[in-house]
């Protein structure tokens, strides 16, 4: 997120600083890996919207960088009747194409599943690179002008007058205006400056599967057992990931809650069983012995609604709650327009709820 700011400032030809405490790719927040699910598949207005405006602009970030970073194989959601036709409404009242296949036809067409009713297919949807986008995001900034400084952690941010100042490790950085886009750090780092939505930091273990027939095709997928779309109604989420090995799955928001400057725990075998268990019930055509592990951190608000706001002199952007990827360029552009004063109208992103 900070990075899609930065890009976005930049190419305004704002002077902007960006400082990460960790070096160029690092796997220790949220956003590493070759992998994520891009959908636009939600029941809600406002997100759908949001997806639906990162679709070009990760084009023109792919443009401009010269990288791939979305994939469009496809994307389907399955299970819950009710969230279907929820998500299938929203579909139509946006006029976005889409598909309710029945259980056999979707068996056919995607051999690798086994599903338990009809399946919602968005050719729209699909899957980003996360590591090629973030290398994209960063790149671009720094060649419109960005300062883009890693291995600088911020120790302190302070309201003084009408600017702010940032306190690095031996250097102090004033501005008008700062973007605070530290995910499971953010709370921390704004206690007693700003009051953000109580957030639960967890470090999920999605882990990397093997199709057993290689010619086999595979959409991005949601498998929901709730009625609503909360982490507490998926089943499971997956997303190829050739890059990666395979097919990669996960349970949405299980993992064990940590904080993010302690020691990370490894991976959890009791929930590596469980994703195998799913796979064996689910996913068929996979290997259910995994191919790898991934660890990463959520950063989950109650609502599971992202915090998108601007307090004063500070600009705000985490609570993504295991689903912020897709809309990063988005995103970026609502945080840009907050640290220009351009409010926005999206009242479930409030840092006062
Ligand atoms: C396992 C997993 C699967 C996911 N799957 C999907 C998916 O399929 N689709 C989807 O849309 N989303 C998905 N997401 C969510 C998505 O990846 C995140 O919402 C998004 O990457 C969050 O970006 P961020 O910039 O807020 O966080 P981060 O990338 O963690 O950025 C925060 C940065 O702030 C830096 N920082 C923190 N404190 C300081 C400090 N004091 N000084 C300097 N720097 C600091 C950190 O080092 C870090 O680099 C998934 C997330 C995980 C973990």
């Amino acid at each position: 997120m900070g990075s899609a700011v930065a890009w976005h400032l930049a190419r305004r030809g704002r002077r902007v600083v960006g400082l990460e405490q960790f070096e160029p790719g690092h796997d220790l927040g949220g956003s590493h890996g070759r992998s994520r699910i891009f959908r636009l598949a939600y029941g809600q207005d406002d997100y759908v919207r949001l997806a639906v405006e990162a679709l070009p602009l990760w084009r023109a970030l792919e443009d401009e960088a010269g990288v791939e970073i979305l994939v469009q194989g496809g994307a389907i959601d399955h299970g819950s009747s009710v969230v279907l036709d929820r998500i299938g409404a929203a579909f139509a009242r946006h006029g976005l194409e889409a598909a309710l296949l029945g259980q056999a036809e979707a068996e056919r067409r995607w051999a690798g599943f086994r599903f338990d009713g009809p399946v919602l297919y968005s050719p729209d949807g699909g899957r980003t690179d996360a590591d090629a986008a973030l290398f994209a995001l960063q790149q671009r900034a720094a060649a419109l002008g960005a300062e883009m400084r890693f291995s600088s952690p911020v120790r302190s941010v302070h309201v003084r007058g009408e600017g702010v100042v940032v306190e690095t490790g031996g250097d102090t950085v004033e501005a008008d205006v700062v973007v605070v886009t530290a995910n499971a750090w953010l709370p921390k780092l704004l206690s007693g400056i700003v009051e953000v939505p109580p957030m639960r930091i967890t470090q999920e273990q999605p882990a990397f599967f093997a199709p057993l027939d290689g010619a086999a095709t595979w959409p991005s997928f949601i498998h929901y057992v709730g009625e609503g779309q909360l982490a507490s109604d998926f089943a499971a989420y997956g997303v190829p990931s050739p890059a990666e090995g395979g097919v990669k799955v996960g349970e949405h928001g299980t993992g064990i809650e940590i904080d993010p400057d302690g020691e990370r725990p490894p991976p959890d075998p009791v929930r590596i069983e469980r994703l195998s268990d799913y796979v064996r019930l689910h996913l068929p055509g996979l290997n259910p012995d995994p191919s790898g592990i991934s660890r990463c951190l959520y950063d989950m608000t109650a609502d599971e609604d992202f915090v998108v706001d601007r307090v004063g002199r500070v600009v705000i952007g985490g609570g993504f709650s295991g689903h912020g990827f897709k809309f990063v360029p988005s995103v970026g552009r609502l945080l840009a327009d907050l640290a220009d004063g351009i409010p926005h109208q999206i009242g479930r992103f409030s840092a006062r709820r």
